[in-house]
């Protein structure tokens, strides 16, 4: 029998399916482009990274990776161990993660709400160091008997959920009619499997791709990759979810026809903006990527274009309520908040 639409039987099947919202306010000034916002926050974890989680599962227990009584461990930025988190709790798997220090409080304890153990490593070291989060969740995985790595930033399960899921959703929600796609990059899963499943839909339809842009942290090592095929020296910025200091193997840089960076600030005042003007109250990379949505729908508006620009909104602001939506936090990091304007 099927279910009325918006009633599912276990919390994994209420991943996905997020609204495609647009905006009104902050593009106020546009006159033929639209700019329009997939909101992942609306997934049951709070975030994209749900739809990642149940794929890298589903494939472990398919292969027989993961099995009853076994352990998940990964190295997150957060939001993946949650999704993780919630498949694991759903099916009975115990967690063990590994974070990077930088990351906020409110993600700890949600981690550990959820039921995962979390190990906090130094931001401020290389990927080969043994004391990066890196190396100490494939070291736990080792140790830990039962255990899987699913491994984010190489696992083809994470591309392949947008392939499957996040994509097409656009594709049907914008009938088909999307000019240009904008997402953050971390693992590079989001821009690749999306932009996979949009070339290809286009494909199929006649019609032609939309452009893929992916967006940056000043930083980050990811842009002049794409560009010059140089591995540059990263340091490190304030934003949260994006940019890396080295070159997943879950991005497939062919599909991207463009790389744009932002700085802490544009993410920031942006995300700021997004929550006073739209009332949607997102992450930082949400920010960053908005910026870079607006600059396109501008630049098109201006040569006369009919633009329909959508952008991945990853998550929400509540994880970051003491940090970018703190008025001191921003001013101990020298932003001059009362000079914003919304
Ligand atoms: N924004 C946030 C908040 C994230 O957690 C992530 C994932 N690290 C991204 C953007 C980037 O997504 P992806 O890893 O699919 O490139």
């Amino acid at each position: 029998m099927s279910l009325p639409v918006g009633v599912y039987t276990d919390v994994v099947s209420a991943i996905g399916h997020t609204p495609l919202i647009r905006l009104n306010r902050v593009t106020a000034e546009l006159e033929h482009s639209e700019v329009w916002v997939k909101l992942e926050r609306c997934n049951p974890g709070g975030s994209i990274k749900d739809r990642i989680g149940l794929q890298m599962v589903l494939e472990a227990e398919e292969k027989g990776w993961l099995s009853p009584g076994g352990t998940i461990v990964e190295a997150t930025s957060g939001n993946t161990g949650i999704g993780l988190a919630m498949v694991a709790a759903q099916r009975g798997y115990r967690c063990v993660f590994t974070m990077p220090d930088k990351m906020a409080k409110e993600k700890i304890d949600l981690l550990k709400a959820i039921g995962a153990d979390v190990h906090i490593c130094p931001t401020d070291v290389e990927k080969e160091d043994p004391k990066s989060y890196y190396s100490v969740a494939r070291r736990l995985s080792e140790e830990i008997p039962n255990a899987w790595y699913p491994d984010q930033y190489s696992n083809q399960s994470n591309p392949l959920a947008h392939v499957f899921s996040t994509g097409p959703e656009i594709w049907r929600q914008t009938q088909g009619e999307i000019t240009h796609f904008v997402a953050t990059m971390g693992t590079g899963g989001t821009i690749s499997g999306c932009a996979k499943a949009l070339k290809n839909l286009a494909d199929k339809e006649g019609k032609e791709h939309p452009r893929v842009i992916g967006v940056d942290a000043i930083g980050s090592i990811l842009k002049e990759y794409f560009e010059e095929g140089t591995i540059g020296k990263p340091h490190t910025y304030a934003v949260e979810g994006f940019g890396e200091d080295f070159i997943p193997t879950a991005t497939d840089f062919s599909l991207i026809d463009e790389i744009l960076a932002v700085n802490d600030e544009d993410c920031f005042r942006m995300a700021r903006r997004l929550a006073r003007q739209e009332g949607l109250f997102c992450g930082g990379s949400c920010g960053g990527a908005l910026k870079i949505a607006l600059d396109i729908a501008e630049k098109m508006d201006t040569e006369n274009m009919k633009a329909k620009v959508v952008v991945i909104l990853p998550d929400a602001g509540n994880p970051y309520l003491s940090k970018m939506y703190n008025d001191d936090w921003l001013q101990s990091l020298g932003y001059d908040v009362d000079e914003w304007e919304w």
